[in-house]
């Protein structure tokens, strides 16, 4: 069953770990991220940002996708089937498709205009019961053609859009989507900190996940985020797998050209990713 993300981060909030937010892509992704989830007993965010929405035929195939997924699979773990960097158009086709969580993304607007949008959602996910995630301050680096500065967030403002009553907030603390470059100067913990004073119990989110240090992650988590994104790592993960069994020849040796063969190894590769992921976060037992 699909479930809003509210719940579970909030646990995660008071238990001093995060939950990871693992975008999909196709069936593979969607499977690899499931079956870990309930291996390690832990409860998951499955990420899908517009583009990957548009990939995968739309809002309702992923909807069908996931929830037969979970039943044939006999998933019992807390699971939110959740937008990413949503605009406002996207989140409510999103909530109209039985998406149980939606992120809007109004970091580019004027903080007016970000107010008056969110709210605007606060009102239609409080109906239904959907976790909703704000941002306040753009991350870093590029996401389906959005590029943002990466600068940190205004803790005020922080507070003006938690206040809405938002399930949870990214808020830009010098992390960036993507590689990370040689010279990042790191997450900034005195924004970081302040920011957790302003918004309480509100759940943070640190979105671009992939190549920020273990003890970077630990602190965040300590400083109030509860919900990690990765995307890239999964992505690198896999297509690093696929290589080494083309470049091994496999695929020529034998049937080793059918596609349930070709694409196992990168399937094994994210399913190793979301465990290393989990293990860190700390939400290994906590479904
Ligand atoms: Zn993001």
């Amino acid at each position: 069953m699909l479930v809003s993300a509210k719940e579970m981060l909030e646990k995660a909030k008071a238990g001093k770990y995060a939950v990871g937010q693992f975008n999909i892509n196709n069936l593979e992704w969607t499977k690899a991220i499931l079956q870990t989830a309930q291996e390690l007993n832990s409860p998951v965010i499955l990420g899908v940002s517009e583009g990957a929405g548009k990939y995968m035929c739309g809002y309702d195939t992923i909807v069908g996708m996931v929830k037969g997924m979970i039943k044939c699979l006999n998933i019992t773990v807390p699971v939110a089937l959740h937008l990413d960097h949503g605009s406002f158009e996207g989140a409510k086709a999103c909530i109209n498709a039985g998406f149980s969580s939606v992120m809007f993304d109004g970091s580019h607007y004027p903080i007016e205009e970000n107010i008056a949008k969110t709210q605007a959602l606060v009102n239609a996910c409080d109906v239904l019961g959907i976790s909703l995630e704000a941002e306040v301050g753009s991350i870093g680096g590029e996401e389906d053609g959005v590029v943002g500065a990466g600068e940190c967030a205004d803790p005020d403002e922080c507070k003006m859009i938690a206040d809405l009553g938002v399930t949870m907030l990214a808020a830009g603390i010098g992390n960036i989507h993507g590689k990370y470059p040689a010279n990042w100067a790191g997450l900034n913990f005195d924004v970081l900190a302040k920011i957790s004073e302003k918004v309480g119990d509100m759940p943070l989110v640190l979105h671009g996940g992939t190549g920020i240090p273990e003890e970077m992650i630990k602190k965040a988590i300590s400083l109030g985020v509860s919900k990690i994104n990765v995307n890239t790592e999964c992505q690198l993960a896999f297509a690093a797998a696929t290589r080494k069994y083309v470049e091994d020849g496999k695929d020529l040796s034998g049937k080793g050209f059918d596609p349930r063969k070709l694409l196992a190894p990168g399937f094994e590769a994210i399913k190793a990713t979301v465990k290393e992921k989990m293990e860190l976060f700390g939400s290994v037992n906590k479904a």
